[in-house]
């Protein structure tokens, strides 16, 4: 499998979870590589090319290696390898808490449904700069049906708000968080994006990395 490639190593580490519903709690982290959108504020466009091969039983052992039995699969696009991840998560202890970073436009791979344990999906609105389909409805309405689905949207401003209800998500299911690449962007607009939740009944997502890192790549 292509895992993202940083400092001339393939990108595994050790950290918290900065966003969505489970902020804050230790994990492994498993960056693959290559993505199907190009974001203009992608804060990872390192992993869209630049990338280590690995084989599944690998990055099992690698992963095993770190001290958690939580696992962020993120990217890129994890699902453009779907058939990696499953021979990947099969070679994972079964108590392993497996979390999947997808943005939402490819639908989940049945395969993965009975292993996954949280799909932190996060659509990417218009000023993210994609082609009009990077935002897929039928794909999304399959995510929310799944019982520990989340949708966690970067956005700017009360202006995105009106691009996030005409998808007909659950509100309970939403998650915001401030479109920032370095900590002051991050502080400005986390109190505006706190007023979008209280108005529009939905949660607020810190970006932990971001408040405790700032810019820091690998983290
Ligand atoms: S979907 Fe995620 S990884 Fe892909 S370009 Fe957008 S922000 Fe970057």
């Amino acid at each position: 499998m292509h895992i993202a490639r940083l400092n001339h190593a393939p990108e595994l580490f050790f950290s918290l979870q900065g966003e969505g519903i489970s902020a804050g709690a230790p994990a492994a982290f498993l960056r693959l590589a290559g993505c199907n959108l190009h974001c203009s504020w992608c804060d990872s466009k390192h992993s869209w090319s630049n990338s280590i091969e690995l084989p599944p039983h690998e990055v099992a052992t690698r992963l095993r290696e770190l001290p958690a039995k939580r696992v962020i699969i993120t990217g890129g696009e994890p699902l453009l390898q779907a058939n990696e991840l499953v021979a990947l998560l099969l070679l994972l202890p079964p108590d392993y808490v497996i979390e999947v970073e997808t943005n939402g436009t490819l639908p989940p791979p049945p395969e993965l449904l009975l292993r996954v344990n949280q799909w932190n999906v996060s659509p990417k609105l218009p000023h993210a700069g994609n082609s009009p389909n990077s935002l897929q409805p039928r794909v999304l309405t399959a995510f929310a049906s799944l019982p520990h689905s989340w949708f966690k949207f970067v956005v700017t401003g009360e202006e995105d708000w009106a691009d996030i209800a005409q998808l007909g998500l659950p509100n309970e299911k939403i998650l915001l968080m401030p479109c920032a690449a370095d900590r002051t962007s991050y502080r400005r607009l986390l109190p505006i994006v706190a007023d979008i939740c209280l108005a529009h009944h939905v949660r607020l997502s810190p970006r932990l990395h971001i408040e405790l890192w700032n810019t820091r790549l690998g983290v």
